[in-house]
């Protein structure tokens, strides 16, 4: 097992001015070259917490640590450089007229000099296969392009985590799947740790561990296995199942025929998935 590279211990955390505690003794750990996609209902608490692992606030109550250090106003700076953040609308993160100018940006703000700058930039756009992109407009590019390009401007500044917070809900089929194989191949060939924050179980579950969240609290986390077992339990705190977890719930209860026979439920999880 590879050491742990974010871990939150009892972590509790109201919102200034709030009367509510949002987070309530949320513990969890991610090992080094995992991907772990954190799933939960609207409200449940998910973007609270990578706004805590970026530092953005602290919790009033437990301890982040990140890459070993603990996170604190004293830390965050060293903290960020391990963490790149990805968001949901991908027209809100361009600052350059061009897909280069943009990525060169985070670079600049680091004082990294020119020569280096350049050799990273294309080095990265070339990581999520935007190389050819060089010189567009970022506005002008899809949905799934558009991330890409929000990724390879965190390979640039060469952080070693990646938190994708609802990255694929505005993309259409072609980006979602553009973005996931791009989030596969950073965990397997850049050994990148990955942490997807999303309402979709279908992505969560080609992550290696899920982490369910319910009303600021962790309701349960294992394997996707482990975790599309509760079933109904799903259901109720709101979550969506996949369609071939849907249809091996309607086979439970009804027996789906498909292709004209009964399958096993075993079997129609496999035709299906
Ligand atoms: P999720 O990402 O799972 O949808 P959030 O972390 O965004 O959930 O929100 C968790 C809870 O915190 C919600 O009840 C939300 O209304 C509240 N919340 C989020 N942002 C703020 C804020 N800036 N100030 C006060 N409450 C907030």
């Amino acid at each position: 097992m590879t050491r742990e590279i974010i871990s939150l211990d009892s972590i509790t955390f109201r919102y200034p001015g709030s009367e509510q505690d949002v987070l309530k003794n949320v513990s969890f750990s991610i090992h080094e070259g995992e991907w772990v996609a954190i799933v939960g209902h609207n409200g449940s608490g998910k973007s609270t917490l990578a706004k805590l692992m970026n530092g953005l606030y602290f919790p009033d109550q437990g301890e982040i640590r990140i890459a070993e250090m603990k996170l604190e106003s004293t830390t965050v700076w060293d903290t960020r450089k391990h963490i790149g953040m990805v968001f949901q609308n991908p027209d809100n993160q361009f600052v350059g007229t061009t897909v280069q100018d943009d990525v060169a940006f985070g670079l600049e703000n680091h004082g990294i000099p020119h020569e280096e700058m350049v050799k990273r930039v294309h080095s990265a756009l070339e990581q999520v296969k935007m190389d050819d992109f060089l010189n567009q407009e970022p506005h002008h590019l899809s949905g799934g392009q558009k991330q890409r390009v929000a990724m390879a401007s965190v390979l640039a500044l060469r952080s070693d985590i990646i938190i994708l917070d609802e990255a694929t809900s505005m993309l259409d089929p072609t980006g979602r799947q553009e973005v996931i194989s791009l989030v596969r191949n950073l965990k397997e060939e850049q050994q990148m740790t990955v942490l997807s924050i999303t309402h979709d179980l279908e992505e969560a579950a080609k992550a290696d561990r899920i982490i369910v969240m319910n009303q600021g609290e962790v309701f349960k986390t294992g394997t996707p296995e482990e975790i599309f077992q509760l079933g109904d339990e799903l259901v109720k705190l709101g979550l969506d199942l996949p369609f071939p977890l849907k249809m091996s719930n309607a086979f439970k209860t009804q027996g789906v025929p498909l292709k004209g026979q009964h399958l096993t439920e075993e079997e129609l999880v496999n035709e299906l998935w």
